[in-house]
């Protein structure tokens, strides 16, 4: 037997014993979803270390970062989640139309089944944890492949689950392209992807055709705006910190940058010293600055330092895979680090004269996954935030609308579709099921063929 048959065989059977399982009803006690999401998050904590240990042998990441960016904001969700999950999972009754009178309408969330979740490498634990406590939540059972460019993380997230879930209710599948391929043709009731936009594509039209609900997590390229009454230091503080987390290599991280034109070397010369606060005159050498995750990574960022003017950094090492918290000046549309999300610590600076200019500029690419603004008039956030269309965004602030539960996160347009965290997660892995409750008491004959006022009166009632 050959390698990808086997893997289509190993699939295959852990979806059997999956949706046995499903059938089974063993995922509708809401009390053993808390107990497992409990354990969860107790199980996480007593990981910490390892958690930290192989962040740090993926990408370099420090702890702070770690624990901010990955493992705290997944235990904030769990937190979140337990708290309401009772009252989220109860039928919802609604109003019922006057046609309809003496029925009683409800909404009964129901778990969609088997759940394929398939994660990316930029932030291997929280991309993969995250959406699988929505899943859980909303009483499905999980397959999850996370990224191979993360093995460290992969390994572990095997380990780890393993000891929370049996294999009937998450099993982790390690591995590449091939594993996802091989997933990708199984029916699924919902796919959770989070990746590139070219392979969302992918995805999408593997799941079209079981006809299978899909979330897609994309990217593309955020624009972070700044306009001349913002405060500058603050601003730069804020954006050096949204833009090199992580080495740039964060998918609502500021793609690019647009000033205005009258506050430009003001925020040039701020986010030069916000970067040397961060992580000193040497940040290739600073221990808790992120590495590129692989070579062909590093080799298509660097090759973007070839255009524009460099302002701040460019210097890189091929053996740490390192490259400077970069910013480049006089930058084109027409430039290569224009054309694809940049996703790593590169900075493209471009300046403005008046707003509009940077509305057509953005409405004229694919609608972005984030978008920054740094103004302090309302009026001005109002007209970006209204005239703008991008899957959600920070005023005054870079990447925060991500971190907070009560907030739906999501793309738009090619950055994706789907939305989760908090309430939406449980939403998303939900189907949202419609039972009508009619009454026998009476019944209006006015609608049956034979009636002969049936037209008369329906038209009174439904106009
Ligand atoms: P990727 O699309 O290359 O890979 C994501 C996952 O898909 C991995 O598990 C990978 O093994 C799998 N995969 C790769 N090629 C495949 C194929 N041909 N068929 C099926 N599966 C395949 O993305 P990446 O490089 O891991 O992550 C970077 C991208 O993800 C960036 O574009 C970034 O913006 C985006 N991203 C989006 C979010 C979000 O929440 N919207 C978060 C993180 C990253």
């Amino acid at each position: 037997m050959n390698d990808s048959s086997h893997i289509r065989q190993e699939i295959e059977a852990h979806l059997q014993r999956q949706r046995c399982y499903q059938e089974g009803g063993y995922t509708r006690s809401v009390s053993k979803r808390l107990d497992r999401l409990a354990r969860l998050a107790e199980v996480l904590k007593s990981y910490e270390p390892d958690i930290m240990v192989a962040l740090r042998q993926d990408l370099n990441k420090s702890e702070l970062e770690s624990y901010t960016t990955e493992l705290g904001i997944v235990l904030e969700e769990i937190r979140h989640i337990r708290r309401r999950l009772r009252r989220w999972v109860k039928p919802r009754k609604v109003k019922t139309a006057l046609t309809h009178v003496g029925s009683k309408g409800y909404i009964v969330p129901e778990p969609y089944g088997t759940v394929l979740i398939i994660a990316p490498w930029n932030y291997p634990f929280q991309l993969a944890v995250s959406p699988l406590v929505g899943a859980i939540a909303a009483g499905n059972t999980v397959v999850l492949k996370p990224s191979e460019l993360a093995p460290a993380m992969s390994a572990l997230l095997k380990r780890v689950l393993g000891e929370v879930f049996s294999e009937d209710e998450v099993v982790v599948l390690e591995g590449g392209v091939e594993v996802s391929t091989a997933l990708l043709e199984q029916k699924f009731d919902y796919i959770f992807f989070t990746g590139s936009v070219n392979v969302g594509r992918i995805v999408m039209e593997a799941a079209s055709k079981h006809l299978t609900p899909v979330t897609l997590e994309l990217g593309g390229k955020s624009p972070c705006i700044v306009h001349y009454d913002a405060d500058v230091k603050l601003a730069a503080r804020r954006i050096a910190f949204g833009k090199f987390t992580n080495a740039g290599q964060t998918c609502v991280a500021p793609d690019y940058l647009w000033v205005h034109k009258d506050i430009k070397e003001e925020l040039l010369s701020e986010l030069k010293i916000a970067v040397q606060s961060f992580y000193g005159e040497r940040p290739l050498q600073h221990p808790d600055y992120g590495r590129i995750v692989s070579r062909r990574h590093f080799d298509r960022l660097v090759s973007f330092t070839g255009n524009g003017r460099i302002v701040m950094g460019g210097d890189s090492d091929e053996e740490l895979l390192k490259i400077e918290p970069t910013v480049i000046d006089q930058v084109t549309w027409d430039m290569p680090m224009m054309k694809e999300e940049i996703f790593g610590p590169v900075f493209p600076v471009m300046e403005y004269d008046s707003l509009d200019q940077v509305i057509q500029g953005v409405r004229s690419h694919p609608k972005p996954l984030a978008l920054y603004l740094f103004s302090e008039s309302r009026s001005v956030q109002q007209q970006v935030t209204e005239s703008l269309s991008f899957g959600g965004g920070t005023i005054n602030d870079t990447l925060m609308h991500l971190a907070t539960p009560y907030l739906p996160f999501g793309g738009v347009g090619e950055s994706g579709m789907g939305s989760y965290h908090g309430y939406e997660s449980f939403k998303t892995f939900s189907h949202e099921k419609s039972v009508l409750v009619q009454t026998t008491r009476f019944d209006f004959t006015f609608r049956y063929p034979s009636s002969k006022h049936a037209l008369k009166i329906m038209k009174k009632l439904l106009k």
